[in-house]
């Protein structure tokens, strides 16, 4: 007997990665080994020398397939074992390690939105639907579009055993959240990633492609986020570290080492309007969503808790994110 063994892997498309994943028949008992791609075809090497290798990182129940199938996250690697340089999951693994003893967890808010064609689910060929107002958490088939498909995503994601925490509708028609959290560094980045390959993979069997675009309508419709919550466990036990935090990620230059690297298309986003703060302007504030950074309203009341960054784009690698404010708001904390 034998099983299967989908391995997904993250590529090196630029300057939004892509995911890839493959078919592995694997004997009953057997460990998902080791394996190779052809990097030539993905952005990850030369036609010359292409092969590169999947190293597997976490291994899921197959919630598509079923039985005995599982899912294989990866990371990518040289032939010599060297990491590669789309491999950013290898760069968070040291600051993970770094900085464990302060026990650092995340949620992330993962929006996103279906596309027909080349217009988002629920907008009229050729015009545009009623303004925003009656979508975000709505109910109905005026306001309502593609939900089949997001609930057999969650239904998905817990049978994978992924730490999803909830789903909306959000501001804009066919837009949608899901939570991934709270969880360790590492385990938010590959659950989110798992998340997001068994969302792509769920819309694809309706014909609807789920996209995270940042600001997939122009105008007067939301973009698209990935609100970033974080907490040590000082933060969760006290309010000094809450601001500290808060600090920490608005010093020196680390507004803009953030910026830069909270994913594709920021400035488009994060224009002041439509829920954020400009993207050239930190700040935080409570219960305000005009700020980078938001301190809920029961955290300033119970004085502990944690914080959100609400400045991460929907297309934000999730590693990329955890690794710079684990560096940053943990090496302010550890002073
Ligand atoms: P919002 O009110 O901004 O829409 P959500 O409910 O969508 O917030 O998401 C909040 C996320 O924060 C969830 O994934 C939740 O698990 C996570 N979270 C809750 N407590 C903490 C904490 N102490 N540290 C980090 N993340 C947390
Ligand atoms: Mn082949
Ligand atoms: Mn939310
Ligand atoms: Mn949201
Ligand atoms: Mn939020």
């Amino acid at each position: 007997m034998s099983y299967k063994a989908e391995y997904i892997w993250i590529d090196g498309t630029e300057p939004t990665a892509l995911l890839r994943s493959k078919t592995k028949i694997l004997a009953d008992g057997a460990e998902p080994p080791v394996w190779g791609f052809d990097g030539s075809s993905t952005n990850q090497a030369q036609g010359h020398s292409s092969d590169r290798v999947l190293r597997p990182v976490l291994t899921c129940p197959d919630p598509i397939r079923g039985g005995a199938n599982v899912l294989v996250l990866c990371e990518v690697e040289e032939i010599n074992g060297d990491p590669h340089s789309s491999n950013s999951r290898a760069l968070l693994r040291p600051i993970a390690e770094q900085f464990a003893a302060q026990e650092s967890w995340f949620g992330i808010e993962q929006e996103y939105t279906f596309f027909k064609g080349s217009r988002p689910l629920g907008f009229p060929e050729g015009g545009f639907p009623a303004p925003q107002g009656p979508y975000y958490c709505g109910v109905g088939a005026d306001a309502i579009f593609g939900r089949e498909i997001v609930e057999l995503h969650l239904d998905r994601c817990l049978a994978a055993g992924l730490a999803i925490s909830g789903i909306n509708a959000e501001v804009m028609p066919g837009q949608w959240e899901f939570q991934i959290g709270p969880a360790s560094p590492l385990e938010v980045g590959d659950h989110m990633w798992l998340a997001r390959w068994l969302l792509y993979r769920t819309a694809e069997e309706f014909g609807v492609e789920a996209t995270l675009d940042a600001k997939p309508a122009r105008g007067d419709w939301n973009g698209a986020g990935a609100h970033t919550n974080f907490s040590t466990r000082a933060m969760r036990e006290g309010y000094d570290a809450i601001i500290t935090a808060c600090e920490a990620l608005g010093e020196g230059d680390k507004p803009m080492e953030h910026i830069t690297q909270y994913g594709q298309g920021i400035e488009s986003r994060l224009t002041g309007a439509h829920e954020t703060a400009p993207w050239n302007k930190y700040s935080y504030g409570v219960s305000d969503r005009g700020a980078s950074v938001r301190i809920p309203w029961q955290v300033e009341v119970e004085k502990k808790g944690y914080i959100e960054d609400r400045r991460p784009n929907a297309n934000v690698d999730p590693y990329v994110v955890a690794r710079l404010m684990v560096n940053t708001c943990c090496s302010a904390l550890e002073k």
